[in-house]
């Protein structure tokens, strides 16, 4: 399947690489831009295989322009707020942009696909997020949804509200990512703040690195894999929901000393201290996904290991530090 592609969030890691991909292999791509927004340099990069609109997600009228002018066979909606941190000082701000902007964007999409007969796939990018109480682990599709952060409980809506618009009769799916990673993805993560001060180090820039919860385990896998995943899912006959993930869970410590290893450092603990202060007033124990159905239907899996991701982030950011001394 191609043709016409709206994005949202195009300015995100993801979008860049969904953006990407998309225009790689034939599909028209379309992304919405917040007005005024500084674009990346993927996004530069991409000329004018990508066509942007400025628009507001939460501006309707705006939203409905954009809708008729790139006419799209598919909607991915990536954007939102990424940061759970961040959720926590802006919750309504996260209720607006991971949910109530899903609300928006699932009535439009149904409005114009009614009055104008075309058939529009909608791609939601939810978030395991969505099960940070989740007394079990691995999580699956059937996993009984507990949010634990304000961003958790916008997402756990919209993942909702795509299933109420699918047994309506839209072609609405929901891929829910567990975390995933590139040397795209802004240092409020705690993967590029590691593996950017891991650098600095290792470049005699920087003395040490402060973190908060280092037992936390999160299921990490690399992004452009995890865009695949959805290209993948959308263009599936049938609509549903799916998780992405690769199945194995690591400790932040973990991948501190993998970080480490990485510029040769075994010896890290001296460099690294805890503060309280940036530990999060809830915080998912364990978020591991099983990511079967992705497998046995869309024959996806996560093939980039641990080791590697944290290996690629770490040298990209040593390249750049050393680029800037040249
Ligand atoms: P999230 O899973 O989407 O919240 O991704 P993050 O990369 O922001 O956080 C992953 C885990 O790392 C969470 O359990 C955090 O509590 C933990 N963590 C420990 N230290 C830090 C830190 O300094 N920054 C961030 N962002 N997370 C940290």
């Amino acid at each position: 399947m191609s043709g016409t592609a709206l994005v949202t969030g195009v300015t995100g890691q993801d979008g860049g690489y969904l953006v990407e991909q998309l225009a790689g292999s034939g599909w028209s791509v379309h992304g919405v831009v917040r007005p005024g927004e500084a674009l990346p340099e993927a996004l530069w990069a991409l000329g004018e295989a990508v066509v942007l609109h400025e628009a507001d997600l939460l501006d309707h009228t705006a939203m409905r322009q954009v809708l008729a002018a790139a006419s799209p066979d598919a909607v991915f909606n990536l954007a939102g707020l990424s940061s759970v941190a961040e959720s926590w000082d802006q919750p309504v701000l996260a209720a607006r942009v991971n949910g109530l902007a899903v609300a928006f964007l699932l009535d439009l999409v149904w409005r114009r696909q009614e009055a104008t007969g075309h058939a529009v796939r909608f791609l939601q990018a939810s978030s395991a997020e969505i099960f940070s109480g989740a007394e079990q682990a691995p999580q699956n599709e059937s996993t009984e949804v507990s949010p634990r952060s304000p961003y958790g409980a916008a997402k756990a809506y919209a993942h909702h509200l795509v299933q109420v618009y699918r047994a309506r009769g839209l072609h609405a799916v929901s891929t829910i990512l567990y975390n995933h990673e590139s040397p795209r993805r802004p240092p409020t993560f705690v993967t590029r703040k590691i593996t950017q001060a891991v650098a600095a180090i290792a470049e005699g820039q920087q003395r040490s690195l402060v973190l908060g919860n280092l037992a936390a385990r999160r299921d990490w896998g690399w992004a452009p894999e995890y865009v695949d995943a959805m290209v993948r899912a959308l263009q599936h006959s049938s609509a549903d929901d799916y998780i992405i993930a690769t199945g194995r869970s690591h400790s932040v410590e973990d991948f501190v000393a993998a970080a480490f290893a990485r510029v040769g450092i075994q010896d890290w603990r001296a460099l690294v201290s805890v503060d309280p202060a940036l530990h999060r007033p809830a915080d998912a124990v364990e978020l591991v996904g099983d990511a079967s159905r992705a497998r046995d239907r869309l024959g996806w899996s996560a093939d980039l290991d641990f080791a590697d991701i944290v290996g690629r982030m770490v040298d990209h950011d040593r390249a750049l530090l050393q680029r800037g001394r040249r």
